[in-house]
């Protein structure tokens, strides 16, 4: 009931007993007069218990008032989430057919909410699934939700795309099955990455594939070429060497070149078997005690004749308190005489700096620093890469197939240390590696 009418109606009561109460004091029956006196205080007093009920009622009232109002607000609030939401959402009845549907849902279906309701959702999958879809949702009416079933949406326009659907059953209080929530979310992009993902697994598989291959090849090819290779250099030095007498100059001559051609093929063929190893991680190191100035300067004076040959000058500076380390001083040999070799092969007038100096307790420093035409800075990250050249006109001129420097890398790795290189387009470039004192035998 109104609280004000309930009030109104005590206040009516309290007047009409007011007034019985005045008539009453006027009467001369004084018998009766007592009696109705007694029912009329009895009167008052239930009156202010009403009037103490109605002041609860009103209160009361404020308070369902207060709490439909905070109600409608989170209706308010719900319905603006729902509507808002970026997943589409839709609950439809037990027989499918949409019931609500929010701005997301309707964005994914092609279709304005108002079209949507009343629809029944199978109209948004194509024919094809169709059964499939029923026989789920018959299978669903005994499980209280479905995560992430992924389905084939069409929308209005026929256009089809990937959706992932995650369905919620709706019962009532006696837990009858009223109908489902649904929500849909668009997984086209999630699906094209995933297809992306598997092809980019695939070709990466592929290319270790190719790779695993290369170097096996690059190791049977290399291995098969040595062979004769050592023979055919082996029989022309001893040729040149037995019958250096019997030979016309211009013979020698081309015995020599011969000589040299096969040099440098071998030189080639070692390089990919060496890499090859490396890649298979099939290369152990050999360590011994050596002294480290020792094999600097033994290999700096092995290529001088190359440097002299280009008028470059040759420098070594050594600052080692105790040269003696730890390492394989076949495989150090090697780098170096990569690192000089390219030094030599890539500079035209200035000269050549080898350093060799010790950092800490631990660590030595190789340096080999030219002033040839350097690398531009772009390509620097690059330099280190199997097969990779900066310009294959001069090097083409210069000789090499790009593996020194990859070489280099992965053996100064394999004896845990580190190579690098600081260089600029035309002013030189610094190659320095950095070695432990030991690496473990
Ligand atoms: P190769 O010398 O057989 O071509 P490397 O791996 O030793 O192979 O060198 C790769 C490339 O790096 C060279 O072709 C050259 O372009 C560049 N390079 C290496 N060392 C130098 C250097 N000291 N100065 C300029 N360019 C260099």
């Amino acid at each position: 009931m109104n609280p004000e009418k309930f009030s109104q109606q005590i206040e009516e009561v309290r007047q009409r007993s007011q007034f019985l109460e005045n008539r009453v004091g006027e009467s001369p029956r004084l018998q009766d007069n007592l009696l109705l006196l007694q029912a009329i205080e009895e009167l008052r007093t239930a009156l202010e218990e009403l009037r103490v009920a109605e002041e609860e009622l009103r209160e009361q009232n404020e308070q369902l008032t207060t709490a439909n109002q905070q109600v409608a607000i989170e209706r308010q609030r719900y319905q603006e989430l729902f509507d808002f939401a970026p997943d589409g959402y839709l609950v439809t009845n037990t027989e499918g057919k949409i019931l609500e549907a929010n701005r997301a849902a309707a964005a994914l279906l092609n279709l304005s909410k108002s079209f949507l309701i009343g629809k029944p959702l199978i109209n948004f999958i194509p024919e094809q699934e169709r059964r499939a879809f029923r026989t789920q949702l018959i299978q669903l009416s005994d499980k209280e939700r479905m995560q992430e079933w992924e389905i084939c949406l069409q929308q209005r326009k026929g256009h089809l795309f990937d959706a992932s659907l995650s369905v919620t059953t709706v019962r009532d209080r006696q837990g009858k099955l009223l109908g489902w929530r649904w929500l849909v979310r668009d997984i086209t992009s999630r699906k094209q990455a995933e297809e992306k993902m598997r092809s980019i697994q695939l070709q990466n598989l592929e290319l270790q594939e190719s790779v695993r291959i290369k170097t096996h090849m690059m190791a049977v090819v290399s291995h098969e070429l040595r062979t004769p290779l050592n023979s055919i250099l082996g029989f022309s030095q001893l040729l040149l060497r037995r019958y250096y007498n019997l030979f016309v100059p211009e013979l020698r001559d081309m015995i020599e070149r011969i000589i040299r051609s096969g040099k440098h093929l071998l030189t080639l063929v070692e390089n990919m078997l060496d890499f090859s190893r490396l890649e298979r991680d099939k290369l152990e190191l050999n360590p011994q005690e050596f002294n480290l100035v020792e094999l600097v300067t033994a290999t700096t004076e092995e290529l001088r004749c190359l440097a002299e040959q280009k008028n470059l000058t040759l420098i070594l500076h050594a600052n080692i308190e105790n040269p003696r380390i730890l390492n394989d001083s076949v495989r150090l040999r090697q780098v170096l005489v990569n690192l000089l070799s390219n030094a030599i092969k890539f500079t035209d007038t200035g000269g050549v700096i080898v350093e060799v100096q010790q950092l800490n307790q631990d660590k030595v420093m190789l340096m080999v620093k030219d002033t040839g035409i350097g690398i531009p800075e772009s390509q620097l990250t690059n330099i280190f890469q199997e097969f990779w050249q900066a310009d294959k006109s001069t090097t083409r001129k210069q000789g090499g197939i790009g593996l020194g420097l990859a070489i280099a890398d992965k053996l100064v790795r394999l004896m845990h240390g580190t190579i690098t290189v600081e260089s600029n387009l035309g002013a030189g470039s610094t190659f320095r590696i950095e070695l432990p004192r030991q690496i473990s035998h």
